[in-house]
């Protein structure tokens, strides 16, 4: 599935559609080039699960949990890989015990960048900027 946005609210409004059909202990995996909207997206999705706190890049935590008040999803965890090394100990993080738990959204920025352990059945949102305030955005 393919869509446009032509602003910042159309993104996130298009995060706001996926949590209507989201299912438990769904993985969410987001790519694509720096500006191209990735967290604007992650901000519609907070919006949408009822997170109170300011959802922001995490690019130099990492990662980051919030609170949810959502019917299924209880917890959203924001992951930035952007700056993750090759062979980072990962498993510390618990991302994988978060992945695992059917009421836990996790949501991953750069996906790409930590591949090897994203379980099946991920879904991936590929962000392309088009003009300054078009996107493309590509779901598989
Ligand atoms: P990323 O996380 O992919 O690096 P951000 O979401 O942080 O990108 O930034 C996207 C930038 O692009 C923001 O400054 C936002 O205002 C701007 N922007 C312009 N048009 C759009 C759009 N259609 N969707 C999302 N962001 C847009
Ligand atoms: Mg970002």
């Amino acid at each position: 599935m393919k869509y446009i946005t032509h602003s910042v609210k159309e993104t996130k409004e298009l995060a706001k559609e996926l949590v209507k059909s989201l299912k438990a202990g769904q993985v969410i995996g987001l790519s694509g080039d720096l500006g191209a909207g990735k967290t604007a997206f992650t901000q519609g999705l907070a919006k949408a699960l009822g997170v109170k706190s300011i959802v922001n890049s995490p690019t130099f935590v990492l990662m980051k949990v919030y609170e949810a008040r959502h019917k299924v999803i209880k917890t959203l965890v924001h992951i930035d890989a952007y700056r993750l090394d090759e062979g980072s100990n990962l498993e510390a993080l618990g991302i994988e015990e978060y992945m695992a738990d059917p009421q836990t959204l996790v949501v991953v920025e750069w996906v790409e960048k930590i591949k090897k352990i994203m379980p099946k059945g991920v879904k991936y949102y590929n962000f392309k900027v088009l003009s300054e305030d078009q996107r493309e955005i590509v779901v598989k």
